[in-house]
């Protein structure tokens, strides 16, 4: 599904994203475990050879959102970037952390989603990535580490395009309304990163899960953070 134009969303249980510059595509998070094929396939629609792939940002270190970057960079050429602090379970030196404290509606979902996703294969970071860090990517973009999900999680902000990637530091709930992530492993730290979002200024954000916000997607992102302040 085309965004916007240069902007795909690659549907499925882990969404991913892929995001053409001129001759060049970026791609965010790589879904499941089997979703190379898929993914390479929506690369070869927009037009792009796997060779063009230029980089992967794994917006943290979940399976659901690294689940195919193994088979990716054995099939490409891409750079893998990712926070620094999600590092080291992305490439298999520590294990993912499951949350022990998580809100009583959350619980059943996770459950399910632990026994649904599949275990992602560990492979090599290129370039870990802190708070602040440039990224070659449309006019400019920045990582902006957005902990409590993970530790390492992170969101990515092309300020020029008004374009934000948040992971699962926001995703829409069955409604389809914009929330707050689920999972947190730190859920104050969480509820920190997401006001940290709706301080940056964007028209359209792709979330962890569900469909990317198509305008005025800051707005959208204050109004939850106002609520998130009440609690
Ligand atoms: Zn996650
Ligand atoms: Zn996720």
């Amino acid at each position: 599904m085309e965004v916007i134009p240069g902007l795909w969303m690659i549907e499925g249980l882990g969404p991913c994203y892929l995001y053409r510059d001129a001759d060049t595509y970026t791609l965010i998070d790589t879904g499941i475990t089997g979703d190379a094929t898929r993914i390479l396939d929506q690369l070869e629609e927009a037009g792009g050879k796997p060779g063009q792939l230029k980089q992967i940002i794994l917006t943290h270190s979940h399976p659901d959102h690294t689940g195919s970057h193994a088979e990716l960079i054995e099939r490409t050429e891409a750079q893998v970037l990712a926070h620094e602090l999600d590092v080291p379970v992305i490439i298999g030196e520590a294990e993912t952390e499951i949350p022990k404290v998580v809100p009583n509606a959350e619980r059943k979902l996770m459950e399910m989603a632990i026994e649904e996703t599949p275990i992602a294969k560990p492979a090599r970071v290129d370039r870990a990535l802190r708070d602040g860090d440039e990224i070659d990517m449309g006019a400019g973009a920045v990582a902006v580490h957005v902990p409590g999900h993970t530790p390492g999680s992170l969101a990515i902000f092309l300020p020029k395009e008004k374009l934000l990637f948040a992971g699962d530091a926001a995703e829409r709930d069955l409604e389809e309304n914009l929330v707050l992530g689920m999972f947190n492993l730190d859920q104050a730290q969480a509820i920190e990163s997401f006001r940290k979002l709706a301080a940056l200024d964007f028209e359209i954000a792709c979330v962890g899960h569900g469909k990317p916000l198509d305008r005025d997607a800051s707005l959208a992102f204050r109004r939850v953070a106002e609520k998130l302040a009440d609690n």
